[in-house]
């Protein structure tokens, strides 16, 4: 399932990316240019403008929590997914490109010298290049996972 968020949902597209969910986060917010847009790559409207039109052959959901982690437990459960564990911080979470593992000799130089010491798995994103490991934050994210699974 691919989604396509609209502008007030930055912070949610970069959780579904996380979780490892394929998702567009779409800036410009005039209704016609969303539905285009989503039904062009085939993705599922996540949105909280109540103005976007409805019966175009699209599926529209209204976010209504506030809270990141709740829009994510929303989300889940409005459509009936729920993050794998594997899919976690598959993705880039700035860009929605699929991680790509990298040999750990490689990276040496552009990652700090006790992540270097510290981990042996390293991913990169092809198009912004950013490098991703296993980090402190990563247990956080397992834990907000955990949350949005008991729910
Ligand atoms: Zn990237």
């Amino acid at each position: 399932m691919k989604f396509l968020l609209t502008q007030e949902l930055g912070r949610l597209a970069k959780w579904l990316r996380i979780c490892g969910f394929d998702a567009e986060y779409f800036t410009d917010n005039k209704p016609g240019a969303v539905i285009v847009a989503a039904l062009k790559s085939d993705r599922v409207i996540l949105t909280r403008n109540h103005h976007m039109p409805r019966g175009r052959g699209v599926a529209i959901i209204q976010v209504c929590a506030e809270e990141v982690q709740e829009q994510l437990i929303e989300v889940c459960r409005n459509l009936h997914i729920s993050p794998a564990a594997a899919d976690v911080f598959s993705r880039c979470t700035v860009c929605n490109e699929v991680l790509q593992v990298v040999d750990k000799a490689s990276i040496k130089e552009r990652v700090p010298a006790y992540v270097f010491e510290t981990q042996d798995r390293f991913f990169a994103c092809v198009k912004c290049s950013r490098i991703y490991w296993q980090g402190t934050h990563w247990q956080s994210v397992a834990q907000a996972l955990r949350r949005v699974a008991a729910n």
